[in-house]
């Protein structure tokens, strides 16, 4: 494959690209602005003006605010506040810790023992998109996923003061 265009993304976004063509994009080098042109199409999708810093999760940004704020923002539009707060605590979240909601998903024997484990899945309060799941043991704290060192990032490998 040649060069991997913003077309190609965008049908990888949506799950839209054959199988070959994910894994001739698989196979590719990664050419150097690879990420700019997958910020280029997120930013182009959304809805909204925000620019967009980095995608964090299917569904997920961290923007930038016209007053400088750097938050986590969904497709939707909805914000869960300052990125360096895990935005997990400001989602919906639905927790399997029964035999019967795991099941629901995993068929006995495929899921796990509740008294184990549990699953914690998160939706966006905006649009009630699944944004994540996590498989803990029960009790375990709320897992911050994702924690970026957006100037390093800007600055080192992108070359760009943020
Ligand atoms: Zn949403």
């Amino acid at each position: 494959m040649s060069e991997i265009t913003k077309e190609i993304l965008d049908r990888m976004i949506d799950g839209r690209s054959s199988w070959e063509e994910l894994v001739a994009v698989m196979r590719a080098d990664k050419e150097p602005d690879r990420f700019a042109k997958y910020r280029e199409v997120l930013q182009e999708r959304a809805t909204w003006r925000d620019r967009i810093l980095l995608p964090i999760a299917l569904h997920l940004c961290i923007v930038q605010k016209d007053d400088g704020a750097r938050v986590v923002k969904c497709d939707c539009g909805h914000e869960f506040g300052d990125y360096r707060r895990n935005w997990k605590l400001s989602a919906r979240v639905r927790v399997r810790n029964t035999k019967a909601g795991i099941d629901e998903l995993y068929p006995h024997p495929m899921g796990c023992n509740p008294e184990w484990m549990e699953l914690r899945e998160y939706f966006c309060p905006g649009c009630y998109t699944q944004l994540d799941v996590e498989a803990v043991p029960p009790g375990y704290p709320v897992v911050f996923n994702f924690l970026p060192d957006l100037e390093a990032f800007y600055a080192e490998w992108l070359g760009e003061k943020i």
